[in-house]
């Protein structure tokens, strides 16, 4: 489904990225680990088309994203995003939260963009709370409305970024089995996230990033238990 190719990203005179290569396949479901600073997001805004990179390809399927000629707005239909921030618009209530870039960005009808909405919200369990506004809901159910919305058409790719780490903790268990659920019905997922056991169990492989280099790419088992590098081993010492 996605082929980085050997990226490299540079915000001024710090490269944050330096030579990232790997490849998500279809139904996999990717862990992108990591040290605070190490790449992570800028990673992942690469893939969204949110960074530019300075070197190397992205592929989605056949199609180069890096190409400079590329219809952003026809890739971003094929990768859907979530962050950790809730994106909710807070006066626009459910519905309209997760049919707006439906609508607006891919020209949607209201009546198709509607009952997409309402079947992704009815399988979470929230078709009843259609109206109701970003405030009145969870923190947890805010962000499981994001991840609907990121649904929306279909994608390709789910790109999860840290989606679980601006909430209660009590909260953080329904996005993660909403994550899982997902898993299930065949989604690809890269995920960036600080959950380690939610990785090591829900993961089919793990991507663990360290200054902008790739320091390990492999089973959970083979990255999270039984690595033979000193400082992967320091790094995941830290979450026993
Ligand atoms: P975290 O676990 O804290 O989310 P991360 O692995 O996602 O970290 P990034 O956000 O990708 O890390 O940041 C990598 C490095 O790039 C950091 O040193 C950060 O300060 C720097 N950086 C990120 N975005 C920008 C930007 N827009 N301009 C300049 N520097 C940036
Ligand atoms: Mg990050």
């Amino acid at each position: 489904v996605l082929r980085i190719d050997n990226i490299r990203k540079s915000y001024g005179d710090l490269e944050v990225l330096k030579g990232i290569s790997f490849d998500i396949h279809q139904h996999e479901v990717v862990a992108l680990l990591g040290p605070s600073g190490s790449g992570k997001s800028t990673l992942m805004r690469c893939v969204n088309l949110l960074e530019q990179v300075n070197d190397g390809q992205i592929w989605l399927g056949d199609t180069d994203i890096t190409d400079p000629a590329i219809k952003q707005d026809d890739i971003r239909a094929r990768i859907g995003v979530v962050f950790q921030q809730f994106n909710l618009f807070p006066h626009m209530n459910v519905l309209n939260n997760v049919t707006l870039a439906a609508r607006k960005v891919h020209h949607w009808d209201k009546n198709r963009a509607n009952e997409r909405a309402m079947e992704l919200l009815e399988r979470i369990g929230m078709g009843a709370r259609a109206k109701a506004f970003p405030d009145q809901l969870s923190g947890g159910q805010q962000q499981r409305v994001a991840i609907c919305r990121a649904l929306m058409t279909n994608p390709e790719l789910l790109l999860l970024d840290e989606i679980t780490s601006a909430l209660d903790p009590m909260l953080v268990g329904e996005v993660l089995d909403m994550v899982r659920e997902l898993k299930e019905q065949g989604t690809t997922i890269l995920m960036a996230t600080h959950e380690m056991s939610f990785a090591h169990d829900a993961a089919d492989r793990v991507v663990l990033l360290r200054k902008g280099v790739i320091a390990e790419n492999g089973t959970p088992e083979e990255v999270m238990d039984n690595s033979q590098d000193p400082q992967t081993r320091e790094f995941f010492s830290h979450f026993r």
